[in-house]
């Protein structure tokens, strides 16, 4: 197998997969009225591929073999600079909105590799093969794939053990000769109802305790037992107008359930070793975070053009606090570009030579996006006005009574009218208000680990032996 058409895609998704929205059953998630818009979405990745203008940058050509791009395993800090290109040119080509049917399911199989050589080494497994063999198989058929990492976890003080009910966190409840049998929930696991594969990883460390919540492993999405209950957040259907980005773009998530899962042995990564699943977590992010802050780019570009725009059409370009707030927003877009190249710039290999971004890099960047992303929308709105929320229909431009009369009274500076300022308008607040602003929102925030998962990172990551011996050189301490 090579490369799959947009077309071969949607087709391989009619495949029984146990989909729910709004408690109904979904007998075709590329007919169903919200979730065939995710779809649409995702068919870029294989759009991309097949399109001149991308397609150097979204496949790999080896020997005879062409793949994805995002299949090849970074072997040099220029392949992750090119992973980081290709994450950022599908995201700009989306609308802002990242496609991820590839993405994150390569951050956990890099991930996996270098956890299963080192569990292999200890405890004499051959998870490595396994995984070996599972990539080879998404690889070379073209799939997609989502990572359900995030479990329900109940109480948050508490782990897996302690909590109310044993569910709390995925685990295995049966131990079979041919394989596992899984029982929990994953929660906002994105692109699920759309992928073709899924793969499980721990969330958290575990203790000799938890042993059998240290599990990773993958399965087809049509698994019998799993049901994907999806979210119906931003489902309601929109006009072009009203809504420009997000009217024909949308990403699902699913609550992922896994109802007493079968998973056969060369499909476990992951079961019991409890010493590992703090490195699966962790290794995961490590690429993830960098997936993340790459697909971060083309929304803060659009956030200083939108900043840019409606300070020209609103006639204030020149105002002292409009160039402010511009140099604020150019600030700190241009910190998060530096900082994703300079994590793909300082990523390392392991001993297998592949490569990883530089976690404390990574991090930086990630919490510096995410922190700062609030006063990014406060300065953008501002510039904007009120009209982000108040503006009329597409329909009361198309109505004779009310047409002109819009267009005559909601212009702006010299030249604009009122239905190109309110088309402006309605992609600003489309970006930053509403449903999909607000999904930017909480997805810069909590997505990929929250504001404090990044902190830790980066006191983990960085070495204060260095800066503390200067410190004690300068003050003339031993
Ligand atoms: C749009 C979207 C898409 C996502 N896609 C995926 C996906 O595809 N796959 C996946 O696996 N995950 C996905 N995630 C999950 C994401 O990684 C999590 O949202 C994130 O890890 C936070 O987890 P949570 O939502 O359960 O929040 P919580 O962990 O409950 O966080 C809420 C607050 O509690 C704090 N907190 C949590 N635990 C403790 C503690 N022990 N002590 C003190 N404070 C604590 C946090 O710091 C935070 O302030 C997605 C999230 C979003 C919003």
């Amino acid at each position: 197998m090579g490369l799959r058409t947009p077309q071969q895609y949607v087709d391989s998704l009619k495949d029984g997969r146990s989909v729910y929205y709004r408690g109904e059953p979904v007998a075709d998630v590329t007919t169903h009225p919200v979730i065939k818009k995710a779809v649409h979405h995702a068919c870029l990745d294989y759009e991309m591929a097949e399109d001149p203008a991308t397609r150097e940058l979204s496949i790999v050509q080896e020997g005879g073999d062409v793949y994805s791009r995002y299949y090849k395993i970074p072997a040099s800090t220029d392949d992750l600079l090119k992973r980081s290109q290709l994450i950022e040119a599908a995201t700009a080509l989306g609308k802002t909105l990242v496609v991820l049917v590839k993405e994150i399911g390569t951050d956990a199989l890099f991930a996996l590799h270098r956890v299963a050589r080192d569990m292999d080494r200890k405890y004499e497994s051959d998870y490595l093969q396994r995984v070996q063999a599972f990539y080879r198989h998404c690889r070379d058929n073209d799939l997609t794939i989502s990572v359900a990492q995030t479990d329900v976890k109940g109480d948050r003080s508490q782990g897996p053990l302690t909590q109310p009910h044993p569910d709390y966190y995925t685990r295995i409840v049966e131990r079979r000769a041919d394989g596992i049998v899984v029982r929990g929930a994953k929660i906002h696991t994105s692109c699920t109802t759309n992928t073709n594969e899924l793969i499980v990883l721990p969330t958290r460390a575990m203790s000799e305790g938890d042993a059998d919540y240290a599990l990773a492993f993958a399965i087809p999405v049509n698994t019998p037992g799993v049901k994907l209950v999806a979210s119906p957040y931003g489902g309601a259907p929109k006009a072009e107008f009203d809504a420009p980005l997000s009217a024909d773009r949308k990403m699902m998530e699913t609550i992922t359930i896994f109802d007493d899962v079968f998973v056969p042995w060369d499909r476990v990564f992951m079961a019991g070793e409890h010493d590992f699943a703090g490195a699966m977590a962790l290794g995961f992010v490590e690429y993830h975070r960098f997936t993340a802050v790459s697909y971060k780019l083309p929304l803060v570009d659009a956030l200083i053009g939108s900043a840019l725009l409606m300070a020209d059409l609103n006639g204030i370009a020149r105002a002292a606090h409009v160039r402010d707030k511009l140099i604020w927003l150019i600030s700190y877009a241009e910190t998060l570009r530096a900082l994703t190249d300079m994590a793909a710039i300082r990523g390392r290999a392991d001993e297998a030579g592949i490569y990883a971004p530089d976690a404390l890099t990574t991090n930086m960047a990630k919490y510096h996006f995410a922190h700062n992303y609030h006063e990014a929308l406060q300065h953008v709105q501002d510039i904007a006005g009120g009209m982000l929320v108040t503006g009329p229909g597409v329909e009361d431009f198309a109505n004779p009574d009310t047409g002109d009369l819009l267009r005559k009274y909601l212009g702006g500076r010299a030249g604009i009218d009122g239905e190109l300022r309110t088309r402006a308008m309605n992609m600003v607040s489309d970006l930053t208000t509403g449903d999909f602003g607000g999904y930017h929102a909480v997805l810069a925030i909590h997505a990929e680990g929250s504001l404090e998962a990044e902190k830790l990172m980066i006191s983990r990551a960085y070495d204060s032996r260095r800066t503390l011996e200067y410190a004690k050189k300068l003050a003339g301490l031993a």
